[in-house]
């Protein structure tokens, strides 16, 4: 697949489920994948970008961002409290907010630095044991603590279990997103994005399905 095949999937998606053409914001999940990969991509026009760890994105953004104007950076994957400053530095979205402590640090930073990246909640759909993010039970009461600390909370996230139809997922998201009045959603990977934007997303994040498989696996 191309980054053109994609776009084209993503307009037809779009059109099938009388969305308007562009509602939904392609992701490239870059993690893990050569440079020149990358670099293919952003020189095809291509702007917006995922990394699901803040030292890999430290790693090469700020080199890409000398070479190429206006990257949108998406950091997707789990964050930790010390790592949040440069995150918010780094990065145009947060697709994982997922706890309190992280919620509450985040708007201590935002006053500090005077501005925040655009948020999402991410929401443990599966109510997985070993996956981040908010039970679906406690997500009203975490939305309403983010809001009271004034943090700019865009949409919720959600990443399925992979044994499971994911279309289920979605929906459940989009259904805890509307009751709180979010627009934003994030759902909806290379095998599983038409679903997704049937759905809803607004945000899908679409890695190995442009870049090719991934040369290492994630640790
Ligand atoms: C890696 C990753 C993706 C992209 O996965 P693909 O299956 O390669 O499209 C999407 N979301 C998150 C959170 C990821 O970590």
């Amino acid at each position: 697949m191309s980054l053109q095949d994609i776009t084209t999937r993503i307009a037809s998606a779009e059109a099938k489920a009388g969305r308007d053409p562009g509602s939904v914001k392609l992701i490239a999940v870059s993690k893990v994948q050569p440079n020149e990969r990358v670099q293919a991509v952003l020189e095809q026009g291509h702007r917006c970008f995922g990394e699901n760890r803040v030292q890999e994105a430290a790693g090469k953004w700020p080199m890409f961002k000398e070479q190429f104007e206006g990257i949108d950076l998406h950091l997707i994957g789990p964050l930790q409290t010390n790592k949040a400053r440069q995150a918010m530095e780094l990065c145009n979205a947060i697709h994982s907010v997922d706890r309190p402590k992280l919620a509450k640090t985040l708007a201590r930073l935002a006053q500090e630095i005077g501005s925040c990246p655009a948020l999402f909640i991410q929401v443990n759909t599966g109510e997985e044991e070993q996956k981040a993010g908010i039970l679906p039970l406690e997500a009203d009461s975490f939305v309403a603590e983010c809001r009271a600390l004034d943090l700019p909370i865009q949409g919720l996230m959600c990443i399925p279990p992979i044994e499971e139809e994911p279309a289920l997922h979605f929906a459940l998201l989009a259904k805890i997103a509307k009751r709180n009045g979010l627009t934003g959603l994030s759902m909806g990977m290379s095998g599983d994005f038409e679903q997704a934007i049937a759905l809803g997303a607004t945000h899908i994040r679409v890695g190995s399905a442009i870049f090719g498989e991934r040369v290492k696996p994630q640790g």
